[in-house]
C-alpha cells in the first residue's frame, strides 16, 4: 500500500515492513535483564515473545517501543527509526500497571485512542463518536460504554484497551501479557479478534509466559531468557531443546510434555 505525504511525495507504507530490532541490552540498576536480544518482527504475523518469568519479555517489549531506556540497541523499519511509525503502533500494556480507581468511563478510554488522528485541543465529533461504538462493538463491549472501567472484569477490561488501540487505527499492536487472569470467553474474543487482524495485515506482538495455547495462538516466537533463544516460526522454535534452553532442563521436559498431552 502506498501513502501520499503533505508534500506530495510518494512512500511506502512503513507499517507492511518488518520491525528490525537490533542488538538490545537494558539494565536495571547495573543488572542486565535483556542482553543483546536482535530479531526481526514480520509483518501481519501474531508473534509470541515467550521466557520464563523475570525473563525480561516485557523489558524487552518496553525497551522496542522505546518505553525505556536501553543500554545499547536500535529498532528500525526499514532503515527509519521506529518513531517514524509512533502513530500506527498501540501498545496494551499490563492490567496490573493500570490504576482502576481513576474515574473514566469504557468509552471515554476508547475515545483516548482516536487522539493521535484527532490532535490535541479538538473537540471528538460524531465521526470519533461512532468510532467508538465500532471499535466497542468489535470486542463485544458495546453495553458497558458507560461502566466506570473500576466496575470491570479482567478479561472486560483488556478488551477495552484493545478497542482503545482499534480507535487508534493502529497497524501495530503490542500486548503484555493480555490473557493472565481473565475469563475464558473475553480470551476467545480477544484471539478471534487479534487473528482478524492479523489475516487484515495488522502486525501483533504480544508477551505471554503460559505455553499450553503457543500452537494454537502465534504464527511467529521470540523465545527469551534474558539473551535470545530462538525466533522464527512456531514450527520452527517450539521444540524440546529451545523451551529446555529458557526454562531449564527438567522444566522444559514438564511443560513440552504438558503441552503436547
Ligand atoms: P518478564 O516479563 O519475562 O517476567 P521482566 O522484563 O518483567 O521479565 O523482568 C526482567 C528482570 O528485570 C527481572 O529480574 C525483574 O526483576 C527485573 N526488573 C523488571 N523491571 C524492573 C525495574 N523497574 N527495576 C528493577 N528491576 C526490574
Amino acid at each position: 500500500m502506498n501513502a501520499t505525504t503533505l508534500s506530495g511525495v510518494i512512500h511506502e507504507d512503513l507499517t507492511s515492513k518488518p520491525i528490525d530490532v537490533t542488538n538490545i541490552t537494558v539494565a536495571y540498576q547495573n543488572k542486565k535483564a535483556v542482553e543483546n536480544v536482535s530479531v526481526s518482527i514480520e509483518p501481519g504475523k501474531i508473534t509470541g515473545i515467550i521466557g520464563p518469568n523475570g525473563a525480561g519479555k516485557s523489558t524487552f517489549l518496553k525497551a522496542i517501543i522505546g518505553l525505556i531506556k536501553t543500554e545499547s540497541g536500535e529498532v528500525n523499519v526499514a532503515g527509519q527509526p521506529l518513531d517514524t511509525i509512533r502513530k500506527k503502533i498501540a501498545y496494551v500494556e499490563q492490567r496490573s500497571g493500570i490504576d482502576l480507581t481513576f474515574p473514566i468511563k469504557v468509552d471515554e478510554v476508547v475515545l483516548l485512542g482516536t487522539f493521535p488522528k484527532l490532535g490535541l485541543f479538538r473537540r471528538p465529533k460524531k465521526a470519533q463518536k461512532e468510532k467508538v461504538v465500532e471499535c466497542l462493538k468489535q470486542v463485544k463491549m458495546e453495553d458497558f460504554a458507560k461502566r466506570q472501567i473500576g466496575n470491570l472484569s479482567g478479561g472486560q477490561l483488556q478488551r477495552v484497551f484493545i478497542a482503545r488501540a482499534l480507535a487508534q487505527e493502529a497497524d501495530v499492536i503490542f500486548l503484555d501479557e493480555p490473557f493472565v487472569g481473565i475469563d475464558m470467553v473475553s480470551e476467545k474474543v480477544i484471539v478471534d479478534l487479534l487473528k482478524e487482524l492479523r489475516d487484515q495485515g495488522k502486525t501483533i506482538v504480544i508477551v505471554h509466559h503460559d505455553l499450553h495455547k503457543t500452537k494454537e495462538y502465534f504464527d511467529n516466537l521470540i523465545i527469551l531468557n534474558k539473551t535470545l533463544v530462538a525466533d522464527g516460526s512456531v514450527r520452527q522454535t517450539f521444540t524440546t531443546e529451545n523451551i529446555q534452553k529458557a526454562y531449564g532442563e527438567s522444566m522444559g521436559e514438564i511443560i513440552i510434555k504438558g503441552v503436547q498431552a
